[in-house]
């Protein structure tokens, strides 16, 4: 497998280029593990953010109804073009995710979102744009169904953390509030060509209809929870103190009110609580 990928790029005259996070899969387990992950049915659209060579492309086609995959590096074009000209149902479009977005893929002439069971976003993604992609895909309306996506172990572990863990943070509670996050497997360095810096992890997220947190106001909700972990070596009183214009006895007893000890570490507090805090916060 490894001189597959590796004799293809050389047959196109193709090197990696690291600033576009090209590492490039190269391990049938992993493939396995993905394409089991999504649990793809001839119902489904798969967005592929990423097509590369086009490894995990030609895997996914035989089993979905549709894949658009997008590529930003035209040097691939002629490859995927070749590779992959055997399936009917897969769509390239060549351009920069972070442009195009999710919506301007479901909006392509021909695409009927609404005819399809799922949307699912399966992917081995450019790492150095994987935290605004997740947001971004999570905040859509409507949001993807699924996403099973290759991300940095240690990201995979900041989404999926609990409260009272190292990892856990306003990123965790960013994803949490959309979807039920679930690290499948570790993936290590040497399943890659090249190999990147660090092991990878593939990553489940189920994306639910309404956010799993309740909260008055939303943005609100963000504000308090990056303002707590933008000092998360303080107490939840002294974190809040210091972003909010409040006197130390009225935030006292609005936490003793949401029951909430104002000596507790923000990283201790779990989403819900957060949003009670907000809630009753922004009461006041
Ligand atoms: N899917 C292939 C695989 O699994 O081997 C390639 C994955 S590689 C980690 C990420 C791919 O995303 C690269 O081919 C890279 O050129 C592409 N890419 C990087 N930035 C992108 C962007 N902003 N929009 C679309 N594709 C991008």
């Amino acid at each position: 497998m490894i001189e597959d990928e590796r004799k293809l790029l050389k047959r196109y005259g193709i090197r990696p280029r690291k600033k576009l996070g090209q590492n490039f899969l190269i391990d049938n387990r992993a493939f396995e593990k993905i394409l089991e992950t999504s649990e793809l049915t001839k119902n489904d659209l798969v967005i592929e953010i990423g097509a590369g060579t086009g490894s995990l492309t030609e895997r996914i086609a035989p089993l979905a109804a549709k894949v658009i995959a997008i590529e930003i590096d035209e040097r691939l074009s002629p490859l995927l073009a070749e590779r992959l000209a055997q399936f009917d149902n897969i769509r390239i479009v060549r351009g920069d995710i972070l442009k195009i977005g999710l919506k301007g893929l479901l909006e392509l002439p021909g695409v009927k979102p609404s005819t399809f069971s799922a949307v699912k976003v399966v992917a081995n993604l450019p790492y150095y744009i994987i935290t605004p992609i997740i947001i971004n895909l999570l905040q859509q309306k409507p949001a993807p169904n699924l996403l099973v996506i290759l991300v940095q172990k240690e990201l995979a572990e900041r989404i999926t953390a609990h409260p009272g863990t190292k990892s856990y943070g306003a990123f965790s509670i960013a994803c949490q509030y959309y979807c039920i996050a679930e690290l499948i497997c570790k993936v290590e360095k040497k399943a890659f060509f090249p190999q990147p810096q660090v092991d990878s992890a593939l990553l489940k997220l189920v994306v639910m209809p309404h956010p799993l947190v309740k909260t008055r106001d939303k943005d609100f909700f963000f504000s308090i929870v990056r303002a707590s972990f933008s000092k998360r070596r303080k107490t939840i009183e002294n974190a809040l103190l210091y972003h909010l214009n409040w006197r130390r006895e009225q935030l006292r007893e609005r936490l003793t009110k949401v029951r909430i000890d104002f000596r507790r570490r923000p990283e201790t507090l779990s989403a819900t609580e957060f949003a009670r805090l907000a809630d009753i916060l922004q009461e006041s």
